[in-house]
């Protein structure tokens, strides 16, 4: 494939799918993304501390070939006045895994969400965001060492499904009497009217993915989050796909909740996954009080939307947390924050959501050992605390670093081993 402005490095693989598995050269061309905003400071902070984790862990045998790529005001500048120009969706498919900053969305108008875009147009179907706690990282909780889960958000329905009629307009008004006289709803005049879809096939196969997961990673358990109760033909029925798919594809590798008590006598037998489900509200609560019950999450687009950021800030909040939009195989790593405009070109932020997004992603193409590296190192740096202004604020004596001193100094217990 042939590009207008992108420049694919001069050494690499491109990674590919095989027998309907990722499979990775040991030299991928991986792209990035630099986003707008601070996304300059902390994507060149965290390319010198992947680079800098995989040379430590393979010795030069495995290297990444980084390819930019461009979206929001970067692209706007080089296509002229493109903001999501179609070679970078094109390159995005193409080299299957990548990595993004933040992008600037105006609000009430301008341009439509690039992530969301990104989202529909590559079908990333899965948002996922793990949720763990360092030691060392500021957390308002009294056990933060409780919090570890990986919650799968679905992506490409319920409110993102976008089908809303503005109160008054024309198309609110033929809906209205159509619920009123075919469906005999009832409602109060002038309501705003919204449809929340929620299909069995993107149920389940966000849920599949999740129950996948659980079982590679050896993982306890997979809750299933949703508001049963009250939308029971979209929320309950989220609920019901998911024990189907659970107990029909993955039969010999789970449990559920009601087995447990009525064959297994509450004991959860060795190497399996127990799947049970817990309404959206008090989800909330437990998590905050009791969090180590809690492993896999798979829940819908507005509930995830809330628990994903909620369990963020049990332990460090959106400075740090990292995350991915993934399909069947493509992957789009990201920051989970935004691009802090009063923050650009200060080298001055935290580039952990960043830094551990890309970490998710050596994980993802099975590179754990540099992870780890990073992981260790970053455990490492905050037991000297050394770190970003936004820690520093709620840890006392701690150095305050820039944004490239903090990638310095993750590089230095890298490269120190650990
Ligand atoms: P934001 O950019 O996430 O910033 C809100 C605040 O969060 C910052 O002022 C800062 O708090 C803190 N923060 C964010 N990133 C940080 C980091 N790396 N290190 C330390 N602190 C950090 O949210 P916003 O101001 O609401 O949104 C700005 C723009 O980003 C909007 O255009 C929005 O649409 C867009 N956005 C994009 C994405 C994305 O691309 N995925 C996600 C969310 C928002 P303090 O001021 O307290 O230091």
């Amino acid at each position: 494939m042939s590009y207008q402005h992108i420049r694919l490095p001069q050494h690499g693989e491109k990674v590919s799918i095989k027998d309907g598995k990722l499979a990775v050269p040991d030299h991928p061309i991986l792209g990035f993304v630099e986003g707008d905003g601070i996304g300059a400071d902390i994507t060149s902070a965290s390319l010198r501390v992947w680079d800098a984790a995989v040379a430590r862990a393979y010795g030069g045998a495995r290297k990444v070939h980084w390819c930019e790529l461009y979206m929001g005001e970067k692209a706007a500048g080089i296509y002229q006045g493109d903001y999501f120009p179609a070679e970078t969706l094109a390159a995005l498919k193409d080299l299957v895994v990548s990595i993004k900053g933040p992008l600037t969305t105006p609000v009430g108008g301008g341009f439509r969400s690039l992530n969301v875009s990104l989202r529909q147009e590559m079908d990333l179907y899965a948002c996922v965001r793990p949720v763990r706690y360092f030691p060392g990282v500021p957390s308002p909780l009294r056990r933060p060492e409780e919090v570890d889960v990986v919650i799968f958000r679905e992506n490409t329905e319920d409110v993102y499904a976008g089908i809303e009629y503005p109160s008054g307009s024309e198309d609110n008004q033929k809906l209205a009497r159509f619920l009123r006289e075919e469906l005999h709803a009832e409602f109060f005049e002038d309501a705003g009217l919204g449809v929340k879809p929620v299909s069995s096939f993107a149920s389940k196969r966000l849920i599949r993915k999740a129950i996948e997961y659980a079982i590679e990673r050896g993982r306890a358990s997979v809750t299933l989050v949703h508001k049963g109760n009250i939308m029971k033909f979209t929320e309950g029925a989220f609920r019901n796909w998911g024990y189907e798919v659970a107990t029909e594809e993955f039969r010999e590798h789970v449990v559920t909740e009601d087995e447990l008590w009525d064959e297994h006598g509450g004991q959860m037998p060795d190497g399996k996954v127990l799947i049970k489900d817990r309404i959206a509200d008090i989800m909330f609560q437990l998590l905050l009080l009791r969090p180590a019950e809690f492993d896999v999450i798979a829940t819908s687009n507005l509930n995830g939307d809330y628990l994903s950021d909620a369990a963020a800030a049990e332990v460090g909040g959106i400075g740090i947390a990292p995350g991915a939009n993934i399909a069947d195989h493509i992957a789009v790593f990201e920051a989970t924050h935004g691009t802090a405009p009063k923050y650009a070109n200060q080298n001055k932020v935290n580039p952990s959501s960043l830094l551990f997004s890309g970490v998710m992603m050596l994980d993802y193409i099975g590179w754990r050992e540099a992870s780890e590296l990073i992981n260790d190192a970053f455990v490492a740096a905050l037991a000297d605390k050394t770190v970003t202004y936004d820690f520093a604020r709620l840890m006392p004596n701690a150095t305050t670093v820039s944004t490239s001193g903090f990638a310095d100094a993750l590089v230095d217990k890298i490269n120190a081993g650990g």
